[in-house]
């Protein structure tokens, strides 16, 4: 690349420089000063709200990242965050890719995805959603390292915003990012970020306590400093292996005791504070003596949390000691061990639920992070250093937003149907179509992180379909589903569960009646605890007792029935053949990931029509098979790592279809019906009207009221399969028709 000015215009980041080359550290010093030159380049005319050159902004927030202590690629990642959302015309990711490589590009792409969120009136539970969206939508943690400083910046600079706008990106500062920097253990600009939030927050009272700060520590800046040294000294001389903190309370932390705990500022005796952290129990006790020997301490503010450990199983000691000059300081006692639960410990407490992982598990991962990030750990190479921050946290969930702006969190791999049963069930069994993102989307579609989910309802909906415990991920929708169908359908569940069981029983023996089938079901009902043969085949049709679960007092009662003899072997029933297959290219009609001809087969398990949207599956030997997109095959089948790379994208070739050139095609239905004598002509006489052949019918009672017809028939395509469906509907007797066998 060729710049223009460049030693000119590298005067700006000099001190950037002189901060890099002084750190020990190795970087790639002409990346940064490229990712810069480039930065300026595109940023070239662009103004702050303070009427400072835009650029201005990417230099201050690199050199924070740089004294973060990160690496050459997040710095340039910092000088390039705004340049592909505020200078689209003139760049792109592609571009960033090719001139930076692929992290700095993946950085920038993190930091443009983290846009601002609208929290204003969000509960706690919600703020909490969103800091682990923004967590999960960074693939690489030092997008929100960079987004911290990005964020410290603005909140510097925040004064030049309209009013309206620094209301809101303080009430953020404080509820999403000040935690986030806190969980991640950057601790400066935690609590740079807080108070910076307080100041706009609340003006009146942040100056109300900097000016008790000023009026009564004001001339004792270095105080602690000097406690530090003494307390060092002396702890010194009795040979104590020990460690030392020291720290002045914060505005906002002062102003927190003062609002939420409703102290006077007299009554804050922490405002400086020493911790000290030694090696065992016995030595706290023993540096706990030394420190009372060196001041006098202030009665009734002694502690001792460790032989009486806090609920949440803090341990310390605590006093309170009057220095020089009479001012008042906290000392915190402890050990190693204690100081981590102190630190972490808490996490422990907070669980949640959909199977996510455990608020603890993500607390250690940020605390092995915020170790890592540590200053003093001087023996991890930048690159090792940077590649170890290249994890996971929330890799197994999904955060997406109501319309509302509510954050939804469910495990990964749920679909809009499992979304639709998290905000309610009612949602859920309204349910009739989804957008994402405001298009419209297949209701099995799986949304990704920071998508906008919209649920569609409709007060007609005819309730959820049996197929979407199929596909649904969450044990809470399948529950909410089966809810449903046990307690609206239990006529149809009765006729789906006889039929199942039936089926299972002829597998076992094909020699029973009706009658006798009748019985042995009474008997496994009565043996399961459930009152009649119809409360067992409701249960199986709803899907609340699993089939599996009563084959072994299935087969037992069937065998008291049928005389051993008599058993017959079970054969698996040979598929009826009555279309060739397509094969070769002759029998077209499917369009195979762009390519006409190519060997296919039709799925077995959906028999998809011309209009259905259909997928291929590469098999091993007969060429592609081909399913309805929806069919739960597909939706599980996707799922499988192994199989995943096997699916093809296919279409009609509708053309063809409409030239007849294809052949004709197997469409199956269930049609569920009275049990009246009339109703089997009616069906078949109703198929001759609309010229469609019969390639199977076969019957099954449902107790004395109810019939199944299973249909197999052919068929030009999805629109005539809806128009016979329809007719067929209004066949008297005829109560409901389902596609596929099951
Ligand atoms: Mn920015």
């Amino acid at each position: 690349m060729h710049y223009s000015d460049t030693d000119e215009r590298l005067e700006q980041i000099k001190s950037l420089l002189g901060m890099l080359s002084s750190s020990g550290k190795k970087f790639d010093i002409e990346k940064i000063k490229d990712a810069f030159l480039y930065a300026s380049d595109m940023h070239e005319g662009q103004f702050r709200n303070s009427g400072e050159p835009y650029i201005v902004h990417p230099i201050a927030v690199a050199e924070i990242v740089a004294a973060l202590g990160l690496d050459t690629d997040s710095i340039c990642a910092a000088f390039l965050h705004d340049t592909v959302e505020d200078c689209s015309e003139k760049t792109n990711l592609d571009i960033i890719s090719k001139f930076f490589g692929q992290d700095v590009a993946m950085l920038v792409d993190g930091l443009t995805k983290l846009v601002d969120m609208n929290i204003e009136d969000k509960e706690e539970a919600q703020m909490e959603n969103i800091r682990r969206m923004l967590l999960a939508m960074s693939k690489d943690i030092r997008v929100i390292f960079v987004k911290l400083c990005d964020r410290l910046h603005n909140m510097r600079t925040l004064d030049a915003k309209p009013e309206a706008k620094r209301r809101t990106t303080a009430l953020e500062t404080m509820h999403v990012y000040a935690p986030l920097a806190h969980r991640l253990g950057i601790q400066r600009i935690k609590q740079e970020l807080e108070n910076l939030a307080l100041l706009y927050l609340d003006p009146i009272g942040y100056a109300e306590v900097t000016n008790h700060i000023e009026e009564k520590y004001g001339q004792n800046r270095d105080f602690i400093s000097n406690v530090r040294k003494s307390v060092s000294d002396e702890l010194e001389r009795y040979n104590l292996k020990f460690t030392l903190e020291g720290r002045v309370k914060t505005v906002y932390s002062i102003y927190r005791k003062m609002y939420n705990q409703s102290k006077e500022f007299d009554e804050i005796y922490d405002f400086y504070a020493l911790r000290i952290i030694v090696e065992t129990e016995l030595e706290c006790y023993t540096a706990l003596g030394i420190i009372h020997e060196m001041y006098k301490s202030m009665p009734g503010r002694f502690k001792d949390y460790i032989s009486t450990p806090k609920p949440n199983m803090y341990q310390s000691l605590h006093t309170t000691v009057i220095g020089r000059a009479g001012i008042p300081f906290e000392v915190q006692i402890r050990t190693r061990e204690m100081h981590h639960i102190a630190e972490y410990g808490i996490a422990a407490h907070w669980k949640y639920k959909s199977g996510a992982q455990s608020r603890e598990e993500i607390d250690n991962k940020l605390e092995w992070i915020s170790r890592l990030i540590d200053t003093e750990n001087e023996n991890l190479a930048p690159d090792d250093f940077m590649h170890s921050l290249k994890i996971d946290i929330f890799h197994d969930e999904t955060f997406v937003f109501t319309p509302k702006g509510d954050v939804i969190a469910l495990p990964q791999g749920s679909t809009l149907i499992d979304f639709a049963y998290a905000i309610h069930s009612q949602i859920g069994n309204r349910m009739v179509g989804a957008k994402i993102n405001g298009m419209i989307a297949p209701i099995d579609r799986c949304p990704q992180n920071g998508e906008i989910v919209e649920i569609i309802t409709s007060a007609s909906s005819k309730g959820p379909s049996r197929d979407w415990m199929k596909i649904v991920k969450t044990g809470e929708a399948r529950s909410k589903i089966r809810q449903w169908f046990k307690k609206e359908k239990r006529s149809e569940n009765i006729i789906i569960g006889r039929s199942d069981i039936d089926r299972e029983i002829a597998r076992i023996s094909k020699n029973t009646t009706e009658s006798q089938r009748t019985e042995i079901i009474a008997s496994v009902a009565k043996r399961v605890g459930m009152q009649e043969a119809d409360d067992l085949c409701n249960a199986v049709g709803y899907g609340g007792m699993p089939i599996s679960k009563i084959l072994a007092k299935l087969k037992e009662e069937v065998l008291k029935v049928v005389k051993p003899e008599e058993e017959v072997k079970i054969v698996e029933v040979e598929e009826v053949k009555t279309v060739a297959p397509p094969s070769n290219g002759k029998y077209g009609g499917i369009i195979i990931d762009g390519e006409r001809g190519c060997a296919f087969k039709f799925a077995k398990c959906c028999n998809p029509l011309p209009g259905d949207s259909i997928i291929g599956f590469i098999t091993k030997g007969y060429g592609v098979s081909i399913h309805k997109r929806d069919c739960p095959n597909v939706i599980t089948g996707m799922k499988s790592e192994e199989f995943f790379h096997r699916w093809i994208r296919a279409e009609w070739d509708l053309s063809e279809v409409k030239q007849g050139n294809t052949g004709i095609y197997e469409a199956v239905i269930q049609i569920f019906a009275d049990n009246d004598i009339s109703v089997i002509a009616n069906i078949t006489a109703a198929l001759a009207d609309m010229r469609v052949s019969i390639l199977q019918i076969n019957t099954r009672k449902q107790g004395d009221d109810d019939v199944v017809v299973s249909l197999k028939f052919t068929c030009k395509d999805i629109g005539h399969f809806n128009s016979v469906v329809s007719k067929l509907r209004n066949v008297p007797h005829v109560n409901n028709i389902v596609r596929g066998f099951n």
